[in-house]
């Protein structure tokens, strides 16, 4: 009744059972997959860049559960590799320590392009490196993506719309950004991997994806980042003094991780003749004040909130106008800033702050 099979995953042993309809059941040993025949034709080996981070390391493990060849391509420079040790012994995942802006030879189906530092932070403590990173690591995985002919995503961001006048954020805004401010590395490199992305499409027909992420937070965020998530939470947690920058009334929208997820995955397998730039974020906007309070409350904690000077160009209100990813992709957040919040603080409480490097000395 059963056979074994060594060559249909090059990567298991697999037995196949007959099944029903001249089907057969495909049972994976090592990590009990289960899959029909017309499912894993469907399966693709799959490059994430930055796979290492706060959402790569989530994406990587919602591709892996779904049984894709999953490449995670990091240098580790704002995250570790805990965030990805759990899919380490799996026979469908590989990680490998790269830097993007060198080039690098891979055979891939799909791309996601996430490598990036995101938060100011971090990318403001090398700028030139963070430009590079984004201009030379999109030429990189555009090239790769033109030879391999495969599906590329770039993660951009809402930082290209800079300290916006429309208000909330369509896509057509064509943005305010400063291009010699020192948030200019992150903006004006997101703006040219997009140029770069548009260009490789108009002249060699590369398949690609344009999303703009806005602020978007959740467990595996680094402790040490300085996003206003992940700093309010850990002072919060410990009782250490909340920090607003400026008067605390300049707002954004928050995202939770696993909204944001199911928008990339939904565009990457979006329509051939729907390319984007798409937003993906939550439209639910509120003050930097409001979000502080709303973690002291959630947190139980006796943190005081402390005024400190706001940095140059800090954008003023941010908030994605999603109608298109609505129409497109039927896509729209459904997590709730408390619900979202109560995780993400649950999964901050279990680590220890102490076994976390801070990439960068930029966390406040
Ligand atoms: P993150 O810093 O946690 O992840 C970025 C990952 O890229 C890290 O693992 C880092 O080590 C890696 N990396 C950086 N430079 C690299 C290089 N040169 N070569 C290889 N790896 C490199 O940040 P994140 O929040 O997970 O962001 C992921 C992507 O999404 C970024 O491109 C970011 O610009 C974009 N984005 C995120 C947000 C957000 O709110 N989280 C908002 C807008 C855009
Ligand atoms: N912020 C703050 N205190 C902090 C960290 C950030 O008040 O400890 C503010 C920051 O000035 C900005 C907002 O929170 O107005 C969001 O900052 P973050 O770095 O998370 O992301 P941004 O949207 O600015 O890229």
């Amino acid at each position: 009744m059963f056979r074994f099979n060594k060559e249909l995953l090059s990567r298991d042993i697999v037995l196949c059972v007959p099944f029903k309809n001249n089907e057969f059941l495909i049972l994976v040993l090592c990590n009990k997959i289960f899959f029909d025949r017309k499912f894993m034709s469907q399966l693709k080996r799959i490059l994430i860049t930055g796979g290492a981070g706060f959402l790569g390391s989530y994406l990587c493990e919602r591709l892996v559960e779904t049984g894709h060849d999953v490449i995670c391509v990091d240098n580790f420079f704002t995250s570790q590799k805990t965030n990805v040790a759990h899919l380490l012994e799996l026979p469908n995942f590989e990680l490998l320590r790269h830097d993007i802006i060198h080039p690098f030879w891979l055979e891939v189906d799909e791309i996601y392009n996430l490598a990036c530092p995101a938060a100011p932070g971090h990318y403001q403590y090398n700028p030139i490196k963070t430009m590079k990173t984004s201009v030379s690591g999109a030429m990189n995985v555009l090239g790769m993506a033109k030879r391999c002919r495969a599906k590329v995503l770039q993660a951009s961001t809402s930082e290209i719309y800079g300290n916006p006048e429309v208000h909330p954020q369509p896509e057509n805004y064509r943005g305010s950004v400063n291009p010699i401010g020192i948030r200019a590395c992150y903006d004006e490199g997101k703006r040219a991997a997009e140029t770069l992305f548009m260009d490789y499409h108009r002249a060699h027909g590369v398949n690609i994806r344009l999303v703009r992420i806005f602020n978007t937070y959740g467990p595996r965020m680094h402790p040490y980042d300085g996003r206003v998530v992940s700093n309010f939470i850990r002072q919060a947690l410990t009782n250490v003094d909340i920090t607003i920058y400026g008067d605390g009334s300049q707002t954004r929208s928050f995202c939770y991780r696993d909204d944001l997820i199911d928008g990339l995955i939904a565009m990457m397998n979006s329509s051939d003749d729907f390319v984007g730039p798409v937003n993906l974020g939550n439209p639910h906007e509120f003050t930097i004040l409001q979000l502080a309070e709303l973690i002291i409350k959630l947190t139980k904690s006796k943190s005081k909130i402390i005024k400190k000077p706001l940095p140059e160009d800090d954008p003023v209100r941010r908030q994605p106008d999603i109608t298109l990813a609505k129409q497109k992709l039927f896509w729209e957040p459904n997590v709730s800033i408390e619900e979202g919040l109560i995780k993400t603080i649950s999964w901050f409480r279990s680590i220890n702050f102490d076994e976390f490097r801070a990439p960068t000395p930029n966390h406040g």
